[in-house]
């Protein structure tokens, strides 16, 4: 039995599958906010409550904001910043007396999709989220690829490429650069896009919600951002050429991104044609907390 754990900025979850990935339990609670110890009860909490329900122990795999820094073992980059600076792994094995494992939540949603989601079966697959942020992981072989920096992946911190010239320097961004990927094609970035153009201020939800009834400014708001993760992604695929891409994210649930991607992207990689399927997640927001679980191969 795999237990798998997403430790969020607002709840912690949990969920038990069995050797088939076929779910056995899923239990939720909310993060103490801020507070690292207590967050860090409140998992083992969690867990011993699966354990006790199933009558049995599992393997642990937590998938958490951020990555660990191979120079000090400690949690950097994470928005739950209560982490920053914390032994996550350590502590967590101390308090609960066995080896877990731990990935960066985009890694843990890769890993997901790879083994039992939409790209079930493909050997090299490129996951991305699309969201608050916009984060990636690579899994092959069903194995995650941290890296040796831990930030495989981080496709949203290059900058945007082939920009055009209303498109540079670009905005700011909270790691310090300008004109990153994340800042176009997270949500921020699409309403800032339909603000700077129309003048009205629309969530990305509705803009989405416009653009299907049919409004015209929505509507090339949508066309700009496809274009942009057109070219995002045609450059992930002239470095990496994965078998295929996962969305992930809130964004990713905008069905009209994905008619006519493909082309898009052809016209940007390096290639005669790209053939690569870009799909939607198959276990959307579950995505996350699966594949911290399939962290462990085998028990
Ligand atoms: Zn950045």
């Amino acid at each position: 039995m795999r237990i798998g754990v997403d430790w969020g900025g607002t709840k912690i979850e949990a969920i038990a599958l069995d050797d088939a990935g076929a779910l056995l339990m899923r239990h939720r609670a909310p993060t103490p906010s801020g507070d690292y110890e207590g967050t860090l009860r409140a998992v083992a909490a969690l867990i011993a409550f699966v354990e006790k329900g199933l009558g049995r122990q599992g393997s642990i795999g937590v998938g958490a904001p951020g990555a660990v820094s191979t120079r000090s073992g400690l949690v950097k980059n994470s928005n739950s910043t209560a982490l920053n600076g914390k032994p996550l792994e350590r502590d967590l094995a101390e308090l609960l007396g066995r080896p877990i494992r731990l990935a960066n939540d985009a890694n843990c949603f890769a890993l997901s999709e790879a083994v039992d989601g939409a790209a079930a079966g493909r050997r090299v697959v490129f996951g991305v989220i699309l969201g608050t942020g916009v984060g990636g992981g690579l899994v092959v072989d069903r194995e995650v690829v941290a890296g040796r920096n831990r930030i495989a992946g981080e496709w949203g911190h290059n900058p945007l490429p082939w920009a055009r010239d209303d498109e540079r320097p670009g905005a700011p961004c909270y790691c310090g650069k300008s004109g990153c990927i994340e800042t176009f094609l997270s949500g921020a970035g699409l309403a800032r896009d339909c603000l700077s153009r129309t003048g009205r201020r629309k969530s990305a939800e509705e803009i989405a919600e416009a653009a299907a009834l049919g409004d015209a400014d929505a509507e090339v708001s949508l066309a700009i951002y496809q274009d942009r993760l057109a070219r995002g992604l045609a450059s992930v695929i002239n470095v990496v050429d994965p078998d295929a891409i996962v969305l992930g994210g809130g964004l990713s649930n905008i069905a009209r991104l994905y008619a006519g991607l493909p082309e898009l992207v052809s016209r940007y990689a390096f290639s005669d044609g790209v053939e690569t399927p870009i799909l939607p997640a198959l276990h959307g927001d579950s995505s996350g907390v699966r594949g911290a679980a399939w962290l462990w191969p085998s028990v």
